[in-house]
C-alpha cells in the first residue's frame, strides 16, 4: 500500500556485487550501497588506504636515525 515510506528495490553490493535488498530513502542518502557489514569495510579500507598509509607511515617512523638520540 504505502510505496513511500519503507518502499525498497534491489541493488548491487559495490563491493562483491551480489544483489542485496535495500531501502531505496537509505540509498537516496548514499547509503545501503553494500550487501554487507563486512562488505562495507572491505569496500571502505580500500578506498580510504588508511590502514596501508598507516602501516607505511609506521615503518618509515620507526627508521629515522633522529629516533635513536632519544632512546638512552
Ligand atoms: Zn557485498
Amino acid at each position: 500500500m504505502s510505496t513511500q515510506r519503507g518502499a525498497t528495490a534491489t541493488y548491487k553490493c559495490a563491493n562483491c556485487g551480489d544483489p542485496f535488498t535495500a531501502r531505496t530513502a537509505d540509498r537516496k542518502r548514499g547509503w545501503a550501497r553494500f550487501c554487507s557489514k563486512s562488505c562495507k569495510a572491505i569496500r571502505q579500507e580500500k578506498r580510504t588506504g588508511q590502514h596501508a598509509a598507516h602501516k607505511m607511515r609506521e615503518a618509515g617512523e620507526c627508521f629515522p636515525s633522529h629516533a635513536d638520540g632519544d632512546v638512552q
